[in-house]
């Protein structure tokens, strides 16, 4: 027999198992409402034209070669990463005290942050809110942390429950990392707003406690890079440390080239040195250095001012997609005199939905009307479409009343 024979079969990811069950349905009218991947009006994944130019400059440029990266990757798309999502006239890349390493996306920027965080960091513990991405606790447990959780989601209003969060926030012991969701939080799309950031941040700097940010939407809230980037930015502004984990995944649609940096924003340009340098501890083992072809495609965007330009607008019809597919299905929901408040699809903001529907009811439109979505009730907005609205509005219809 095979020494691996007691092996019990695992149970599929949460996330990406919706889509292994949606493949599996024959059904032409199935709707796959699951992963937070943007689709066209047509339903088709969506490359961006100027990733196009991008990758048709790179062909063309035959002194390019195959070499390795050095262990924090590709230095310029660091440096461009970094003005991003810190701004460019940002005081702390003035100051040099920004250490940034190219990470496989978003989750190997929490995984690295978390890894550096559990070996050098005085407090172990990571509080994330309540709901959460599935991932982040076990991306944070395995890295070495304890993770708990602050209040965030309030089920009765379908919003924020900002006490609750001050409360947690306030409890925490001194010194305690706080996972802050940059913008359009995932699995909620509710966001503080810009006086309760504030308020938040007075709290956390007042305690010691110390901001990671994971930015996986920078653009796609908003419309807008700098909109999307401000709650970051306040943080950076009062001189401060915090951590930043970005993903160019949604923005710039490099999900499989797995791109992203982690940004470390040190007190001094000495503290950031050393910082870099034990990154680099961290990173060598664990995947020696970062792929080439992804970094390289986002360096040459964000490096030229025209492309960089024609981004910006092809993020904003993506993110302006997003906002009319709630208004469409909050006026499908309407026409149907569908019972229940559903001004949460409208006032929500990013790539999901938070229906409020429970197990039973995603467990019901799943095999009644073949509509795939976590088991939370997340929707993703972006895959739904002008011709795909009705039915879904069909089915949240049937399944509450
Ligand atoms: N954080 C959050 C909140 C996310 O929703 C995602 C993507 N689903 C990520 C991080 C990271 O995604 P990726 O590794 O594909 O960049």
């Amino acid at each position: 027999g095979s020494v691996f024979s007691h092996l019990v079969q695992a149970p599929e990811d949460p996330i990406l198992g919706v889509t292994v069950a949606y493949n599996k349905d024959p059904s032409p009218i199935k709707l796959n409402l699951g992963v937070g991947a943007y689709r066209t009006e047509e339903g088709k994944p969506l490359v961006l034209n100027v990733v196009r130019k991008a990758e048709q400059q790179l062909i063309n440029d035959r002194t390019r070669i195959k070499e390795y990266l050095p262990i924090v990757g590709l230095v310029e798309f660091n440096k461009l990463s970094a003005k991003l999502i810190l701004g460019a006239d940002s005081p702390a890349i003035r100051e040099n005290r920004v250490s940034t390493v190219e990470c496989l996306s978003g989750t190997g920027s929490l995984r690295v942050g978390g890894e550096f965080l559990a070996k050098h960091y005085h407090q172990k513990t990571i509080y994330i809110t309540q709901p959460t991405w599935g991932n982040h606790p076990k991306i944070f447990t395995l890295a070495g942390l304890s993770v708990k959780t602050y209040r965030y989601y309030d089920p009765s209003t379908r919003g924020l429950n900002f006490q609750g969060l001050l409360e947690d926030l306030g409890a925490a012991p001194p010194g305690s990392i706080v996972l802050l969701h940059a913008c359009a939080h995932n699995p909620t799309g509710v966001d503080p707003t810009i006086q309760q950031w504030e308020q938040i941040r007075k709290l956390m700097r007042s305690k010691g406690l110390m901001p990671f940010f994971d930015s996986a939407y920078q653009g796609f809230a908003s419309g807008s890079l700098d909109t999307d980037a401000k709650p970051i930015r306040m943080f950076v502004a009062d001189g401060g440390e915090c951590l930043v984990a970005q993903s160019y995944a949604k923005n710039m649609g490099l999900y499989g080239e797995r791109v992203g940096a982690l940004s470390i924003v040190c007190k001094s340009a000495d503290v950031a040195g050393k910082v870099e340098s034990q990154l680099k501890l961290v990173i060598r083992p664990m995947y020696s250095s970062p792929p080439i072809h992804g970094a390289s495609i986002v360096a040459v965007i964000l490096r030229d001012k025209n492309l960089f330009h024609e981004w910006t607008l092809e993020l904003k019809a993506m993110a302006d997609r997003i906002i009319s597919m709630r208004k469409q299905l909050f006026e499908a929901l309407r026409a149907r005199g569908t019972p229940g408040d559903w001004t949460h699809i409208i006032k929500q903001i990013g790539m999901f939905t938070f229906t409020g529907l429970n197990p039973a009811q995603v467990s019901f439109m799943t095999k009644e009307y073949h509509i795939y979505m976590t088991s939370d009730g997340r929707i993703s907005m972006a895959g739904l479409s002008s011709k795909t609205v009705p039915h879904l509005a069909d089915a949240i219809h049937a399944v509450v009343t």
